[in-house]
């Protein structure tokens, strides 16, 4: 299939949009009210940092909803407000937020049902709007909803577009796409629809796999079981490894999804020399800034003296989860927990450890006087960010002034 050529006819439809419809000024006011906060803007300005009775809270320099969610969100909203009495449905959680989803459902946005990982589109109309979410949709999606006649809203974030023009790139030269990321992620999955060949590498160890595989061959059955999910369709390692490109989820550990790229350029010099190495090797940097600034700013909060650390988004939130990562990589007790409500009273927290299944913690907030980094992921509106701290704060029985 000819992506490319498909979505420039899709963007030139009448029923395509992606952009607002003139709404901001109504949208404006419910996102400040549903989603922002006097209390994290306080913090802020008094540099990051709140001290009430026992309790410090250092709020990471950079967290919460990024422009691209913020945008999405928007539109979302403008959506319900330039088709007031359209049908109108999402493909999948617009971000990984439960308050965020919940609020589309109240405004009577219906969520695509998923039967045994399929995503069951029969109850989707002609003439129905159907919104694609921040992490975008898959190319065959979109071709099902056009060939439908529904109007798409498209609320993909351009980094995540920057991302599927450079698989563009890798596939017009014929090279292979190495994508870091998830496979079942939504972002990936949409990523890996534009590609023609690709392989989808979950972390450096899978990367070195590869790398391997690339300069010394291996047992080819064990590969293809490996990557059974995470490949295209008639991959062949010993045919498909030529020429590789580098893409990436946009929300992976950016120290990783560089390291990746280091070793692919590194294996491809090896193997076929520096001089050529352009003709087996393409990368180009679509790391999205704001995952790169949390990130940032997480690195830099566990150098300080912290009795734990708070990390708040979505449990199936990749870039909360790597926040969460930082954490454990300093040992730093760490607490991922989705809304507020999982801070519990009695001095015990539902949370969920990294990969685990979600566990009650007693006693999670030490005695005496207490430092508490908080941070929280893209898709995440500053309003929870503030119900998790006055929960603490409770619980510590301290007082807002
Ligand atoms: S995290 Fe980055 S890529 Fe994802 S929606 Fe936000 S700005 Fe866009």
């Amino acid at each position: 299939m000819d992506t490319k050529a498909f979505k420039r006819s899709l963007q030139q439809s009448d029923n395509y949009h992606r952009k607002g419809f003139g709404h901001e000024a109504e949208v404006a006011s419910v996102m400040q009210t549903a989603y922002q906060s006097s209390l994290i803007q306080q913090i802020r300005s008094n540099n990051y940092r709140l001290e009430r009775g026992a309790v410090t809270i250092r709020l990471a320099e950079a967290f919460g909803f990024c422009w691209g969610v913020e945008r999405a969100v928007a539109i979302a909203y403008e959506t319900r407000q330039h088709f007031p009495s359209e049908r109108i449905w999402i493909t999948n959680e617009i971000i990984h937020n439960p308050s965020v989803n919940q609020h589309l459902r109240d405004m009577d946005v219906g969520f695509i049902a998923v039967e045994n990982g399929q995503k069951d589109f029969s109850v989707v109309g002609g003439g129905d709007v159907v919104i694609l979410p921040a992490f975008g949709a898959s190319v065959q999606e979109m071709q099902l909803l056009n060939d439908k006649g529904c109007k798409i809203v498209d609320t993909t974030c351009p980094w995540v577009s920057k991302v599927w023009n450079t698989v563009e790139k890798h596939k017009k030269k014929d090279y292979t796409s190495i994508i870091h990321g998830q496979y079942k992620h939504e972002e990936t999955v949409a990523t890996s629809s534009f590609a023609n060949k690709y392989l989808i590498v979950l972390n450096l160890q899978e990367a070195e796999y590869v790398s391997n595989y690339i300069l010394h061959g291996g047992d080819r059955a064990e590969f293809l079981a490996k990557f059974s999910k995470a490949c295209s369709a008639g991959f062949d390692p010993d045919v498909d490894l030529e020429s590789v490109g580098i893409a990436n989820q946009t929300t992976m550990l950016k120290t990783e999804t560089e390291n990746i790229g280091k070793l692919f350029e590194k294996t491809m010099m090896r193997k076929f020399g520096p001089s050529n190495l352009n003709e087996h090797f393409l990368s180009f940097n679509t790391i999205c800034d704001a995952t790169q600034e949390r990130q940032d700013a997480m690195l830099s909060l566990v150098e300080e003296k912290l009795d734990l650390m708070l990390v708040i988004g979505g449990f199936n939130s990749s870039n909360t989860t790597h926040l969460q990562e930082i954490a454990i990589d300093k040992t730093l007790p760490s607490y991922h927990i989705d809304s507020a409500d999982r801070i519990l009273p009695g001095n015990r927290i539902e949370h969920k450890p990294l990969g685990g299944d979600l566990i009650v913690t007693h006693n999670w907030l030490p005695d005496g006087n207490i430092v508490v980094g908080v941070t929280s992921g893209a898709s995440t509106p500053d309003k929870v960010v503030e119900d998790a701290i006055d929960r603490i704060l409770a619980l510590k029985a301290a007082v807002i002034a």
